[in-house]
């Protein structure tokens, strides 16, 4: 399969971060002074008591328990960052655990070999997150000394780390006074200052990062920032926010036009390429044959079921010591990426394994009972859950293959 590097797989796109504030100081200041632009709305702005609502209700009703809201670490602020994209708090917190005591630090993370960041990271999915996560920590090895840069201009050009991202880690482990707009935040406030979507995405991020800018307060960046991102995540949410809770109720031009629903106006996607491709699922039927795919580009590191391009199922199952036994279509597997959507035809090949090739480093069997734990692509492994066996099956099929070596 052919793939573009620059291709990402729309699960692996950044969504949001949530769940911070403590009580802790910050252990050193780096920020750079704001480059206020232009407010969208500078009269409905001004005087509106927007980030002191804000503050005060973080205050009373945002969360301030997490494991990462209680550091200043930055690099531990910038992991859970990372983690919390795409995916809900609740699901993060053993990673993120987990995580922190496998890579204690930045130089541990750096150092260690991707396929170990990607076991580590198996079952968060989006994989891309953690293979960028591999390669910013080993550029802040190598560039910056060790040392997490606090400005976040600089900390938005270090891999996987986008602008509302870097101002996340500079509000969190340094105090800058930054801007995020995350999608949560981005929601909040479209409605809020009802901005309506123009012909061009682009003017419309510009407008919204504009806004954002304008109404950071000068005090208490990080309750601000931190209550923005949860009113986003528990009241102003994308279906029936509660806005008789909402202590932006009273300001709120969606709320006093009835358009919540329709802000903030979705993005129009053109239709995408389709590629397709076919893959093989080789099994004796407790093990199933896959392949590490080039550590750049599509999946790029993670085990996935090798590709027949151009070759046979029974040559495929010869150079990895197989005789084959029977083949079989199974259901196609349909995935979207950023430029194309890929449809995969799958053909099950039920194989003996006659002999352990020595075998390239690139292929490995794994046994079918730790598909759960692999570092595969979501939907391969949704498939390969699917066909899993169930254990009293498992049972027999090892027995059987036990005694076929007994003979
Ligand atoms: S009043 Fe409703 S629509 Fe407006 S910001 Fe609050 S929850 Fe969102």
């Amino acid at each position: 399969m052919a793939l573009s590097p620059a291709t990402v797989d729309t699960d692996e796109i950044n969504g949001t971060a949530a769940g911070r504030v403590g009580g802790l100081a910050h252990s050193s200041s780096r920020c750079p002074p704001l480059a206020t632009q232009r407010p969208v709305s500078a009269a409905d702005v001004a005087g509106s008591g927007f980030a002191e609502r804000v503050v005060a209700w973080q205050r009373v009703n945002g969360r301030h328990e997490l494991p990462w809201q209680q550091t200043r670490d930055p690099y531990h602020v910038w992991l859970s960052e990372i983690m919390l994209q795409q995916t809900q708090v609740r699901s993060v917190i053993p990673y993120y655990q987990r995580f922190r005591a496998r890579f204690p630090t930045l130089e541990a993370l750096a150092a260690a070999p991707l396929a170990s960041v990607l076991e580590a990271w198996s079952g968060l999915g989006y994989y891309a997150r953690a293979r960028n996560l591999h390669r910013c920590a080993q550029t802040i090895v190598s560039r910056h000394g060790g040392e997490f840069p606090g400005d976040p201009q600089i900390t938005a050009r270090l891999p996987g780390i986008g602008r509302s991202t870097a101002a996340a880690i500079g509000v969190f482990a340094f105090g800058c006074r930054a801007a995020i707009l995350d999608g949560n935040v981005r929601r909040v406030l479209a409605r809020c200052f009802a901005v309506d979507g123009s012909a061009s995405p682009a003017v419309d991020r510009r407008r919204l990062w504009a806004l954002a800018e304008s109404l950071l307060p000068t005090t208490e960046i990080e309750a601000y920032s931190q209550g923005l991102m949860d009113l986003g995540a528990t009241l102003c949410v994308h279906r029936q926010p509660a806005c008789d809770r909402c202590p932006l109720a009273s300001l709120c031009a969606a709320r006093q036009q009835g358009r919540q629903a329709a802000l903030p106006v979705p993005v129009t996607r053109k239709p995408l390429p389709e590629r397709r491709e076919r893959v093989i699922v080789l099994t004796d039927g407790r093990q199933v044959l896959l392949e590490r795919r080039p550590a750049s580009g599509i999946w790029g590191g993670l085990l996935s079921l090798p590709e027949l391009a151009g070759g046979s199922v029974e040559a495929l199952a010869q150079r990895n010591g197989c005789r084959l036994l029977v083949t079989s279509e199974l259901p196609s597997i349909r995935h979207r990426f950023t430029h194309f959507r890929l449809a995969l035809a799958v053909v099950r090949a039920d194989v003996e394994i006659i002999a352990r090739s020595a075998g390239e480093h690139r292929w490995q069997w794994l046994p079918l009972e730790r598909v759960g734990e692999a570092a595969l692509p979501a939907p391969i492994k949704r498939l390969l859950l699917s066909l899993r066996p169930p254990p009293a099956a498992i049972a027999r099929s090892a027995m059987a293959a036990a005694d076929r070596a007994d003979h």
